[in-house]
């Protein structure tokens, strides 16, 4: 549906507690519902209805839609994934430092429990283009991950079922006690024989030697939703490897690079490109034309007597996130001509005459002028700071 905010469909303010989403929806559900309403269109509405609820009744997918604005919530979820499962789809914008954490160590990844284990995550790196990132788009990606066997489900036995392991009497741990020099150590292992589950097959499977998974490659759409950024992480609920029989699988996280753009670069939620202007444009002012990323023509007035470097800027042609819209800004450059024709060059000999610079003795047949070189070393020492600035990988 559209792009009317769920709290537009329900009729409540963006602030509208519980108790008001609650009762709008109610009173919007009994208006429109299909038993009762005969308006045309109005199943669609009763769809949107609910559609609104659902989200807005939950604290945490409120909030979700909160931060990322309406059509990138509805864009992200709607993530499709051709294997069983499903699973749903967040983007995850909680940066770099916890998603480590739960990678390495931290959380999930520490002490070894028994009884069936999640599955683990998966992590995918693409590259995307800043048309992509500043747009949103959606990548087709093949993942090759694990599943539970079909021919056990997941058991790792030809007959489902799963005995006490008798090694380790199904706590899926071995202590070791080991005499060194500082004295006796006990050590907890991952029980081999059953791998720290606490349990093993009755028979094994023979399709899956009894681990009860298989590889498998998938082709997995991702919706990357506008506004990314390099070094951003969308995860993919329940597409990492699959879990024990009977736990959760693992997330998939995909981490997005943003290829750099021969024209435009981003500084936040703005665009940045650059375009040359002859000096008499630059004092006398003029207005041209300037292409969009998504290249579309803008005019832009260059005001007289605009100084080198100046940054004009174009509201609305930025990053478009969460319902705010970046500018364009352009960084006017004065270019200097390397080439004069007869007629140019008299009347530039005229106007330094006219600032009363005495005209130089007329070069005979050179039409090179020197001066350029200090201009463009000065242009490219801004740029290089930022992209220092934002290079994340670095
Ligand atoms: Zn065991
Ligand atoms: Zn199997």
């Amino acid at each position: 549906m559209g792009s009317e905010s769920y709290y537009d469909v329900l009729g409540v303010p963006r602030n509208a507690t519980e108790t008001d989403i609650k009762k709008a929806y109610r009173n919007l559900a009994k208006k429109y519902h299909p038993d009762v309403c005969k308006e045309a269109g109005a199943e669609e509405k009763f769809k949107s209805i609910n559609e609104a609820y659902s989200v807005l009744s939950d604290d945490g997918k409120r909030h979700q839609y909160d931060q990322l604005g309406h059509d990138n919530f509805t864009n992200a979820s709607k993530g499709s994934y051709g294997g069983p499962g499903g699973g749903g789809y967040t983007a995850d914008f909680s940066g770099f430092g916890d998603i480590f954490d739960s990678f390495f160590g931290g959380g999930g990844g520490g002490g070894r429990r028994s009884g069936p284990r999640q599955g683990d995550d998966l992590l995918m790196r693409i590259q995307i283009t800043l048309e992509d990132a500043v747009f949103g788009a959606q990548k087709e990606i093949e993942v090759m991950h694990t599943e539970q066997c079909p021919e056990c489900d997941g058991t790792g036995s030809s007959t489902k079922k799963t005995t006490t392991c008798p090694k380790c009497g199904g706590t899926g741990q071995i202590k070791q006690v080991r005499n060194s020099i500082f004295g006796q150590m006990v050590t907890a292992a991952p029980c081999p024989n059953c791998g720290g589950r606490g349990k093993i097959p009755e028979s094994a499977c023979k399709k899956c030697n009894g681990t009860g998974r298989t590889k498998v490659k998938r082709k997995v759409t991702v919706h990357v939703p506008p506004g990314i950024e390099s070094g951003m992480r969308l995860r993919m609920e329940g597409y990492g490897e699959a879990g024990d029989y009977g736990a959760p699988n693992g997330d998939l996280y995909i981490e997005v690079r943003v290829a750099s753009n021969a024209k435009f670069d981003r500084e936040d939620d703005d665009l940045v490109t650059q375009y040359e202007i002859t000096p008499a444009q630059a004092a006398l002012g003029c207005e041209v034309e300037i292409e969009t990323l998504d290249k579309k023509k803008v005019s832009l007035k260059i005001p007289s007597g605009i100084a080198y470097g100046t940054r004009l800027r174009i509201p609305g042609e930025g990053v478009r996130r969460r319902g705010n819209f970046g500018n364009l800004l352009v960084r006017i450059v004065i270019a200097t001509p390397k080439k004069l024709s007869s007629a140019e060059r008299e009347l530039y000999e005229q106007l330094l005459a006219a600032e009363g610079n005495a005209p130089k003795e007329r070069p005979a047949k050179e039409e090179r002028e020197e001066k350029k070189e200090k201009s463009s070393s000065e242009s490219e020492t801004p740029k290089d700071e930022k992209k220092k600035k934002r290079g994340f990988f670095k």
